[in-house]
């Protein structure tokens, strides 16, 4: 069994998260104590429970301490099996971070599977599910792994409601490690407004600021698809396509922040990208890792990227993941003139 203290580095849920999927993969029971100690409000919420219990019934584990507010957790795996999933999070908690839970399992599996999400799509603190798609997707189809997702509904903080679906189709021949240490040339960049069920100025003035700040031409401004009865609710988002990697960065509106405001808030994260030389941005670097070492596990062969900045986040997820794989995440700042990274080295055989 793998003890883990949840209050570890971040002290977040992302530690429950990756455990989870690592001791559903490797088979490994799992106990965690101090679950999300430094957060606000420690222990399971309603997301993290539910992330648990979609992890239960995909490996049909044994489960101590599944109940809302739990500071421990035991958790002891059975057979992984591929299937027709439903989840449902209940309240706008984010349903993309349940499928991060059992997503890595289920990319491992011997037949494909259907998983259909409610709760959050497009949460602070989670990865939108446009993110999912046209970022962390592709860079799984890298690895052999099909992830194809579709958007039902949206699904905003407060009210959730929002709907996905994904198809996961495993690597056959095993998950294949790679390098990821160029963005490549520029394809695309475009920048769009969701408002559903707010006055259309909301999305015109956002669009409006980040022209103002990029140069980006009309062509490049959209308004999103977002139905009216998905509000009230506004996010903006922004994405860069280069020819090996996409980012994208999402700003939310919210009552007393002005249009400006977030729109100066996207565009700040996107410079942040952009003055970096690394091929992938925080969030990235930290939802590749797992992916990747399961590829690198599996494989024996090493993998590499490079990000613009490694946040805590990152550092506490590579910890947890070292503790259930033989292998090791070497880090090191790269420094040049066109912008400083990181680069990320997962090598086998930590032990
Ligand atoms: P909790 O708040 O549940 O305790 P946590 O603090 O461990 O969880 P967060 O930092 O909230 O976790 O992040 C959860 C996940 O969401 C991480 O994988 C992070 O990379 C991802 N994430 C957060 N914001 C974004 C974003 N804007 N774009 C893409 N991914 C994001």
């Amino acid at each position: 069994m793998i003890e883990l203290d949840g209050s570890q580095g971040e002290g977040g849920g992302q530690i429950l998260r990756t455990a989870l999927a690592l001791s559903m993969c490797t088979g490994v029971p799992l106990r965690i104590v101090d679950i999300r100690a430094r957060r606000p409000k420690p222990g399971l919420m309603r997301q993290h429970l539910t992330c648990v219990l979609a992890a239960q019934e995909v490996c049909g584990a044994t489960v101590i301490g599944a109940e809302l507010g739990s500071r421990t957790l035991e958790f002891r795996p059975g057979q992984v099996h591929a299937g027709d999933y439903r989840f449902a999070v209940g309240t706008a908690g984010s349903c993309t971070l349940v499928l991060q839970t059992v997503l890595p399992a289920l990319m491992l599996a011997d037949a494909p599977s259907r998983l259909q999400l409610s709760g959050g799509t497009h949460n602070p603190m989670a990865p939108p599910f446009h993110f999912l798609e046209r970022s962390f997707a592709p860079l799984l189809r890298r690895a052999g792994v099909g992830l194809d997702l579709t958007l039902r509904r949206h699904g905003f903080f407060p009210a959730g409601g929002g709907e996905l679906e994904a198809i996961i189709t495993p690597a056959i021949e095993g998950l294949d490690p790679f390098e990821l240490l160029e963005r490549g040339a520029a394809v695309e960049a475009y920048a769009e407004a969701l408002a559903p069920a707010l006055p259309r100025g909301v999305a015109e003035r956002e669009l409006e600021t980040v022209a103002q700040l990029t140069g980006w031409a009309e062509s490049q401004l959209r308004l999103g698809q977002a139905r009216q009865n998905e509000g009230p609710a506004n996010a903006l988002m922004l994405t860069l396509v280069h020819a090996q990697v996409a980012e994208v960065f999402i700003a939310f509106g919210e009552r007393g922040v002005s249009s400006e405001e977030v729109a100066r808030t996207a565009v700040n994260e996107m410079r942040a990208y952009e003055a970096s030389a690394g091929a992938v941005g925080p969030h990235l670097a930290d939802q590749l890792a797992l992916p990747l070492a399961l590829a690198v596990a599996g494989s024996g062969r090493p993998a590499a990227y490079t990000c613009t900045e490694l946040t805590e986040h990152s550092r506490t997820n590579f910890a947890v993941i070292e503790r259930f794989l033989d292998l090791r995440f070497d880090t090191r700042l790269e420094v040049s003139r066109a912008g400083n990274a990181w680069r990320v080295d997962v090598l086998p055989g930590g032990r």
